[in-house]
């Protein structure tokens, strides 16, 4: 694994996801107010439906972008690419698909069926 390229890679994607998180949280803020003033009861459910999406793109954006920055600590701290449960290294192709991937597939599969 050659880890300059992971953290570039690792801080493009960051920068990637800091972009859109100021995208979202722009939109969610400048969206709201001016619209509500002469609106119509009727449009109101499907307006909150809208709001409701956008946090929740917004809260997969933050939340991928603490994983990417924990990444770059578990670099930072030379235990990058290996699995945060069982410590055991993680396949490559793992990490070429998704270099924030803290967990192998088992132990990924088993934190997600416990939620
Ligand atoms: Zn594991």
């Amino acid at each position: 694994m050659n880890q300059q390229a992971v953290r570039a890679q690792l801080e493009t994607l960051l920068a990637d996801l800091d972009r859109s998180a100021a995208v979202l949280s722009h939109e969610r803020d400048s969206g709201g107010e001016t619209e509500q003033l002469d609106q119509h009861p009727a449009d109101y459910a499907s307006n909150v439906g809208e709001v409701d999406r956008e946090e929740a793109s917004l809260e997969v954006v933050e939340a991928q972008r603490s994983r990417v920055r924990d990444a770059l600590q578990r670099l930072e701290a030379g235990t990058y690419g290996q699995c945060v449960d069982c410590a055991r290294d993680l396949p490559d192709e793992r990490l070429e698909a998704r270099p924030e991937a803290e967990r192998c597939v088992q132990c990924q599969q088993r934190h997600e069926s416990r939620r």
